[in-house]
């Protein structure tokens, strides 16, 4: 989840809940505009579902043809919007969706799922099994608030604006649509789940679906595929900006150690454009590793996280323009959902084994 919608310094705490606080109703396909298709392989594509206005990026959905069917690799946060990459693949085949994998809990990676299995009631749903739980509970509470309070709060203030500047009205309206959709997900559990492995053979393709360590969330599965050498890593890391709220600092970076020795041309994070090299996986690992060590080094001097965040800040300058190329909504965005809640996280770590549960939001 990246920064790429802050509008107004304003609304930029409530976006932060918003962004993680997570139908069947009759919205079709064509309320929302067509997502982004590229190819990476013969027949495996990117979709890119665009902003909901300006209060929630979608996940990327990744579609892998073959000739025994479909697999999708996240199902993006709204059934609309999961509804308009279906659109896109019926358009590429007329064979059935037979598999699902949602990569981690985070609603912008699975709130769409209603409308496959609609389509396709045989579909099986895979995802780690700690995120199977995850979903069914604790992310659902924790998605409460922003779709209860934060949000309807925000349309209305929104409202009151767009009264005195027609210009808001577009924006608006996707505002709404969103909180609908939201509002009446009906939220499609896996049917399948896994711990460490499991390998799917779907007609010419082999697909190896992967948990390593705890990462970004307890649950994190991923999708390699060593015959077209490409890797869809979800949320593991995030182009440009990786999202670390309630992460598992030290597990993670071994998992992105290990993830570094698999033979891939073509990497696909959670969002953002698809990786033609690991320039961008090595330095979040540069990253992780100087929170790791100077994290540790500042506790022990007896700083608190948040002044061992304005000490490390100016020493990560150089990796952190590796990352944004000195965008500041970028920039904002490495600051707090990288190093302030990795920071927060390495702190929690150094004070016993973090538990499963979802971690607050930090305060600003
Ligand atoms: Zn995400």
């Amino acid at each position: 989840m990246s920064s790429a919608i802050v509008k107004s310094a304003d609304m930029r705490p409530f976006r932060t809940v918003l962004l993680v606080a997570a139908c069947s109703m009759t919205l079709s396909a064509q309320n929302r505009r067509v997502p982004a298709k590229s190819e990476l392989a013969p027949g495996i594509f990117l979709f890119a579902t665009p902003n909901y206005g300006d209060v929630g990026l979608d996940g990327n959905s990744i579609v892998v043809l073959s000739s025994d069917g479909v697999f999708v690799f996240d199902t993006n946060g709204t059934p609309a919007a999961a509804a308009a990459v279906l659109g896109e693949i019926r358009k590429l085949t007329d064979r059935p969706v037979r598999w699902i994998v949602n990569s981690h809990w985070h609603w912008d990676h699975w709130y769409g799922t209603e409308t496959y299995q609609q389509a396709f009631p045989d579909v099986r749903i895979v995802a780690h099994e700690k995120t199977r739980e995850l979903m069914m509970g604790p992310a659902l509470e924790f998605n409460r608030p922003g779709l209860e309070t934060q949000l309807p709060n925000y349309l209305k203030a929104l409202e009151q604006r767009a009264a005195a500047d027609p210009s808001l009205k577009a924006v608006l309206d996707e505002d709404r649509l969103f909180l609908a959709q939201k509002s009446r997900v009906r939220h499609t559990f896996p049917n399948v789940t896994f711990s460490d492995r499991l390998t799917l053979e779907l007609g010419e393709r082999h697909i190896e679906v992967l948990h390593y360590e705890r990462a970004v969330t307890p649950g994190d599965a991923f999708a390699y595929l060593p015959k077209e050498k490409v890797l869809l890593i979800g949320d593991l890391i995030v182009n440009p900006v990786t999202f670390a709220l309630s992460g598992y600092p030290a597990e993670w970076l071994r998992t992105l150690e290990r993830i570094d020795r698999l033979d891939v041309d073509t990497i696909v994070t959670g969002h953002g454009p698809a990786l033609h090299d690991k320039t961008l996986l090595h330095t979040t690992m540069d990253v992780f590793r100087v929170l790791l060590r100077e994290g540790k080094a500042a506790k022990e001097k007896g700083l608190t996280a948040d002044e061992a965040k304005d000490a490390i800040m100016p020493g990560l300058h150089d990796l952190m323009v590796k990352i944004t190329a000195d965008n500041p909504a970028r920039n904002e965005a490495f600051r707090q959902q990288l190093v302030d809640w990795y920071l927060h996280r390495v702190y929690d770590e150094l004070d016993g084994p973090l538990t499963d549960a979802i971690a607050a939001i930090p305060p600003r």
